[in-house]
């Protein structure tokens, strides 16, 4: 079948993304060809807007068009805690159950002897710059609940011991195994509330 070079290059894009098969880019590839020029082009910008005007905030590590990000810079939050996760994602689902106002610390992974990932790959030396400020009272330790993330919670846990601080883990109740990404609002909330000091 004669597919047209430019199709055939946004069809090989399309299927780069995660969850997209060749059925699926066919059918959003051939959509655009029906769009509006203007929505085509701001479809477009968006695209390279994400590559080009993003960066990580320097002190907790969530990507951000503002450095430091909006949730660092906000006065209203509550300074005292950090609570560390894996991912930008994961960030965003703590976000999304709108019970928690400290601050976050983004480690980018997790340990995984496995996958050839050490303490010193993660954002772990930036976390404990930010405890040596005394206003920082707990750490909440929201890594996955499979054996990467309580491999890291556990790390963790033992290298912050000398500066003297609450440090919790998010109770268990998430699925075993799962993503804080793909948790629910109610569990995640639940998670939050029951953590325990370790
Ligand atoms: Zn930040």
């Amino acid at each position: 079948m004669y597919v047209p070079e430019p199709i055939s290059k946004l069809i090989e894009g399309f299927m780069r993304l995660p969850g997209i098969g060749p059925k699926t880019a066919q059918r959003l590839a051939y959509y655009v060809l029906t769009m509006e020029e203007e929505d085509v082009m701001d479809l477009a910008k968006a695209l390279v807007r994400v590559q080009r005007d993003l960066c990580h905030c320097s002190i907790c590590g969530n990507i951000t068009d503002r450095d430091p990000c909006p949730i660092c810079s906000d006065k209203n939050r509550d300074r005292s805690v950090i609570c560390v996760v894996q991912d930008t994602k994961d960030l965003i689902a703590m976000e999304r159950t709108r019970e928690y106002n400290g601050l976050y610390h983004v480690l980018h992974g997790a340990i995984s002897p496995i996958e050839g990932i050490g303490p010193d790959d993660l954002k772990i030396s930036d976390l404990l710059k930010r405890l040596e400020d005394e206003t920082v009272k707990e750490l909440i330790l929201a890594t996955n609940p499979n054996i990467e993330g309580e491999a890291t919670a556990m790390y963790l846990s033992r290298l912050t011991k000398p500066f003297g601080l609450k440090v919790t883990r998010i109770a268990h109740g998430l699925p075993v195994g799962g993503d804080l990404e793909y948790a629910d609002e109610v569990t995640l909330t639940k998670a939050l509330e029951g953590r325990r000091e370790i």
